[in-house]
């Protein structure tokens, strides 16, 4: 089968089997703008991105007609554009990141849908908030005018049998319940993005309602 007829076939797959209110995150670092186009067309709705540059080359030929997401770690120079382009940050792990998405989101006039990126597994070089320090970081960054915590985004240890993850998931979810349960102002828990193309069916099981998949659209990745 040629390359855009798999990427077409593979999203109307997960669709059909995605549980309602399951949301589909195509994540396309290193995919071509064409690539993106097809998974679109098929009917993907949100686009997950890592790298800024590489999202501003594909945004730049697909623009808004969906939702960007961004995916990868953040560095603070790059929030000022990032700001501009995407719809949710998915990986805002500390309170000097959001304090200058805060600031660049006041300069254009918006407010930024973010989920706070918890690193489950306590993985030395992962980012993401530490579980202990999650729920702290959640209500010093409530009080910020043009940032709005949606839940939380995880991805866990990587392990060859995904069963292996379903822990590191469900501690995600009492965390997000938790802060859920404070009812804190300004805060909606309302997603929970965790789950990637070998974890994903297990992440559903354990309340995940945001599921980022890349090789499952788009084939392996070259690197
Ligand atoms: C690459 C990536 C994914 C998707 O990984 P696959 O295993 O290709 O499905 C999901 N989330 C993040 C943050 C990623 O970087």
């Amino acid at each position: 089968m040629k390359p855009d007829v798999l990427i077409e076939k593979n999203v109307k797959e997960i669709l059909a089997e995605l549980p309602p209110g399951v949301e589909l995150v195509a994540a396309a670092k290193t995919r071509t703008a064409d690539e993106i186009l097809k998974a679109i067309d098929a009917g993907v709705k949100i686009i997950g991105e890592n790298y800024l540059q590489e999202a501003l080359n594909v945004f730049n030929v697909i623009g808004k007609r969906v939702s960007w997401h961004f995916i990868g770690h953040l560095q603070k120079n790059k929030v000022k554009k990032a700001v501009e382009i995407f719809d949710m940050l998915e990986t805002v792990d500390s309170y000097q990141l959001a304090e200058m998405i805060n600031r660049r989101c006041a300069e254009i006039s918006r407010v930024m849908p973010v989920l706070i990126e918890v690193n489950t597994g306590e993985e030395k070089q992962k980012s993401g908030v530490l579980p202990k320090d999650a729920i702290d970081l959640v209500k010093r960054i409530s009080i910020f005018k043009n940032i709005k915590v949606l839940g939380l985004m995880t991805m866990g240890p990587k392990f060859g049998n995904p069963e292996d993850a379903r822990p590191y998931f469900v501690k995600a979810r009492k965390i997000f319940d938790e802060i859920k349960e404070l009812n804190l102002p300004g805060v909606e828990m309302k997603y929970l993005s965790m789950g990637m193309t070998n974890s994903y069916k297990i992440a559903i099981e354990e309340g995940a309602n945001i599921v980022r998949l890349g090789s499952k659209i788009f084939g392996e990745r070259a690197n």
